[in-house]
């Protein structure tokens, strides 16, 4: 049985791990990305369970422990002025842990796992054609490629997504994100074991570690203004960041006395998408399912994504690749739009929409239980089993 041949377009997070994943399965796969290089910004991602052991299973458990920080049970939620609230769950069923990253630091680790020549920057997706036995992607320098299955993984802006679906736009939800990294020797006593929130009226901050607790990740949400709302992505003033969360928990103050510089990031999501794929064309992470951050999954999904599309496609013939992406979508589909719609729900709680304060948070108690249910979860065995209905 010839195995199938796929182009990746986008070389993020979600399509060098779909990357690795195939190219575990013994597929053969290019990607391409428009960025003259790979890189990343100075932010944070929180890497969980249900998707470290899709890491684990393609050989980077190793880059897993190395570069990440793991954090551990202290982790807690906060009121605003730093009385506490409830313990936040950190681990799966089986207590498998999860670990703060630098994104450069997964970038790198994600593509250095890849053989030579997988990769190819510079390349910017610009059109998409197929018929019945190949998929064909055009670049904006004049390069064009052909396999027999192209997965779109560039990110919520996605080019290749109208020609799955007609375009949409995203939707705002009123919050931005001042996001960066502060070295752990300018907050000798900062603990760097675990992950800590402060959840006050209409904004919240978040603190964990990351690079093998070197640094230490601070995101603070708080309302957009109206100029604020045209803006994706934008350096910030961290004078206008310490304004903002005057007043409270002094440990946030001694955070924010370190910063230097930081970043403004709007916060957009997506409806989920009644369908990802046409034909020999599939979506994966961002390009499928935009969320917001608010239930730290939006990296985490694309790499169970990417361990879904390999085990599935790994089992088909050439032939059979449109029928292996329409049971990869059917798959993954309807635990994404939970999460995403999980995500937009979470945000409201941590911001103290709700009025009651002691209601809000015994559902944040009782939200260890969605978290550890989330964690637990392993697409691996549930792509097997689509696939031999698929085989049959
Ligand atoms: C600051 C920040 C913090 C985040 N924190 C978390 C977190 O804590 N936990 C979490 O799970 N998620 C987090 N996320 C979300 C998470 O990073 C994404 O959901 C995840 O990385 C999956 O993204 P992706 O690979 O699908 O898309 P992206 O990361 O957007 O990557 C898309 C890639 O495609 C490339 N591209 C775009 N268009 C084209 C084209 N036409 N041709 C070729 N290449 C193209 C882009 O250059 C880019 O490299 C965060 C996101 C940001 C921005």
């Amino acid at each position: 049985m010839a195995s199938p041949s796929v182009v990746i377009v986008g070389g993020g997070i979600g399509g060098l791990f779909a990357a690795n994943a195939l190219i575990a399965q013994g597929l053969r796969v290019a990607v391409y990305e428009q960025a003259p290089a790979l890189g990343e910004i100075g932010a944070g991602v929180y890497v969980t369970p249900n998707a470290v052991r899709h890491l684990e299973r393609v050989g980077l458990g190793p880059a897993v422990e190395k570069w990440g920080a793991r954090v551990g049970a202290d982790s807690h939620y906060f009121r605003h002025d730093g009385t506490p609230i409830a313990p936040v769950q950190v681990t799966d069923a089986a207590g498998n842990p999860c670990f703060g990253m630098h994104r450069a630091d997964f970038v790198d680790f994600l593509a250095a796992n890849l053989p030579a020549g997988v990769v190819h920057t510079g390349h910017r997706a610009v059109g998409f054609a197929q018929n019945g036995d190949s998929a064909r992607v055009t670049f904006s320098n004049g390069a064009a490629v052909e396999a027999d299955g192209v997965v779109a993984a560039d990110g919520i802006h996605s080019e290749l997504r109208p020609f799955v679906f007609p375009p949409s736009t995203p939707v705002f939800h009123g919050t931005i994100s001042y996001r960066g990294l502060v070295a752990r020797e300018r907050l000798p006593d900062w603990p760097m074991d675990r992950w800590q929130m402060w959840a006050g009226p209409s904004k919240h901050f978040l603190v964990f570690p990351v690079r093998h607790g070197t640094m230490v990740n601070y995101v603070g949400f708080v309302p957009a203004d109206a100029e604020m709302k045209e803006s994706w992505s934008a350096p910030g003033d961290p004078d206008v960041l310490r304004r903002e969360f005057e007043g409270w928990d002094p440990r946030i103050d001694a955070v924010l006395k370190q910063v230097d510089k930081t970043f403004r990031w709007a916060l957009y999501d997506r409806e989920p998408l009644p369908t990802w794929t046409q034909g020999r064309l599939t979506l994966l992470g961002d390009a499928a399912h935009p969320m917001l951050p608010h239930l730290g999954q939006g990296a985490n999904q694309s790499i169970e994504d990417g361990m879904a599309l390999a085990t599935i496609l790994a089992r088909v013939d050439t032939s059979a690749v449109p029928v292996a992406l329409l049971a990869y979508e059917k798959l993954r589909r309807e635990r994404v739009a939970a999460v995403q719609l999980g995500a937009r729900q979470n945000g409201l709680r941590v911001d103290s929409a709700d009025a009651d304060l002691a209601a809000r948070d015994a559902q944040l108690v009782a939200h260890a239980n969605f978290r550890k249910q989330l964690y637990s979860y392993d697409v691996a065995p549930e792509a097997r089993a689509v696939a031999e209905v698929l085989l049959k």
